[in-house]
């Protein structure tokens, strides 16, 4: 069976993007740099490996929005792409509502709950963690 296939586009359409398969993990971001860069209170995000993902036009601009932490938007309209970490080496991190079909990734988890804005609720029943799942490498420290 041939793998899924998610592609992307900023509003305006000159950056264009594609994920191959599932995503390694699916999660809402409450923190407080998603949401002064997107102006929303929560951030849609899916990751996937490095290898899966791949633009298909355009080239994004990036920002450094905390050490080792690029994030990518189209330098024409401004849309918050990805986010890429050295935390998490090898893993792109896509904003899947600049998904064309964001539908079909489901968030599973909600992050950096503490930093949630005061009057926004969710309704669902997915686990809230304070900051991020603790990875392998965390555990290990
Ligand atoms: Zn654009
Ligand atoms: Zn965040």
């Amino acid at each position: 069976m041939a793998k899924a296939k998610h592609t992307g586009r900023c509003s305006c359409g000159a950056v264009r993007y594609q994920a191959v398969g599932e995503p390694l993990w699916t999660a809402n971001c409450h923190c407080e740099t998603c949401r002064r860069i997107t102006g929303s209170p929560m951030t849609v995000f899916a990751g996937f490996e490095r290898e899966d993902f791949a633009y298909l036009a355009g080239k994004p601009k990036t920002y450094r929005s905390s050490p080792g932490v690029k994030r990518s938007f189209c330098g024409k309209c401004g849309t918050p792409l990805t986010y890429e970490s050295k935390r998490w080496a090898g893993e792109v991190h896509i904003l899947v509502c600049s998904l064309d079909r964001p539908g079909k990734l489901k968030p599973e988890m909600h992050e950096f709950f503490d930093e949630k804005v005061s009057w926004f609720n969710t309704a669902d029943k997915l686990p809230r963690y304070r900051s991020v799942v603790p990875s392998e490498d965390d555990s290990a420290s």
